[in-house]
């Protein structure tokens, strides 16, 4: 029977974005009057969890922003008030959030960046204006509209012969190993993009690459791209000036890991990671 694909964190369900309503302006804010509308409430730059891990919402206030309908009651946020600390002070709120809310988490918290983030027209420098519901910007100098970014990073798993390449950044936990990851660059498919990084951080050609699974990824916008691909060769060249460390790891060693087991080869990824998605994928594949 084949591998079901994986659903990462921030995979869904998430809300219906009812993107007809986004070029209504008027209606848009009758919705936002509804005794059934709410604001998504923020703190330190995040959306802010209650004791359950769940979104807080509040009543509509200063909602620039149109997140869409939760089983028709319309949802809102304001522009996000202040800028996010770095990613890593996510984390922490990452591990209390509700696999159910984390689409609306990471739709929100992208959405804020990108307009935090470029509230200048890149066509000429003119201040832009937001429109349709908050998912563009327009310049009334140029006449240019420009779109939320969504910055394509792939990330995979190598195999050869049984076993699976992970890396260490400098930044992770001691012991921590993970998937190998970059941004696909400007005229670059998928699959060059994964044979490149794998090429580049360490040093192997690989074939055979394949998509598994993809994760919004909203610090500040990025989308994971889960993929696997077959290694033709086990020596490895590590870059140093990107990883602390790349090496293979058998089947077992990534079974213990993900068990939690206490003398485990590695620290796996946190739930939160597509990585974490793509190694259990693997295993039960
Ligand atoms: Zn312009």
């Amino acid at each position: 029977m084949p591998t079901l694909p994986p659903e990462p964190f921030f995979s869904g369900p998430g809300l219906d974005r009812a993107d007809l309503l986004r070029s209504q302006p008027e209606r848009i804010a009758a919705l936002a009057g509804d005794p059934a509308a709410r604001e998504l409430q923020w703190q330190s730059g995040f959306p802010l969890l209650d004791t359950q891990g769940r979104l807080s919402w509040g009543k509509v206030d200063d909602s620039a922003l149109f997140l869409g309908l939760d089983q028709g009651a319309p949802r809102f946020t304001s522009l996000m008030p202040q800028s996010p600390a770095d990613a890593r002070a996510a984390f922490p709120l990452l591990a209390l959030l509700h696999p159910n809310d984390a689409a609306i988490f990471a739709a929100a918290l992208s959405l804020t960046n990108w307009h935090r983030r470029h509230r200048f027209c890149a066509n000429c420098g003119h201040p832009s204006i937001i429109v349709r519901g908050g998912w563009s910007r327009r310049c009334d100098s140029c006449g240019a509209e420009h779109f939320p970014r969504v910055d394509p990073v792939v990330i995979m798993l190598a195999e050869h012969d049984g076993r699976l390449l992970l890396g260490r950044q400098p930044q992770y936990p001691p012991n921590r190993y993970s998937a190998l990851a970059g941004f696909v660059e400007a005229g670059e498919t998928i699959e060059a993009a994964v044979a490149r990084e794998l090429e580049e951080e360490a040093g192997i050609a690989v074939a055979d690459v394949t998509y598994v699974a993809s994760q919004p990824w909203p610090f500040p916008s990025s989308l994971m791209i889960g993929c696997t691909a077959r290694a033709l060769d086990e020596k490895l060249t590590i870059d140093t000036t990107e990883l602390d460390d790349a090496r293979w790891f058998t089947r077992d060693e990534v079974a213990a890991a993900l068990a939690g087991v206490s003398d485990a080869a590695f620290l796996p990824p946190p739930p939160y990671a597509i990585a974490r998605a793509l190694l259990e994928h693997w295993l039960a594949a």
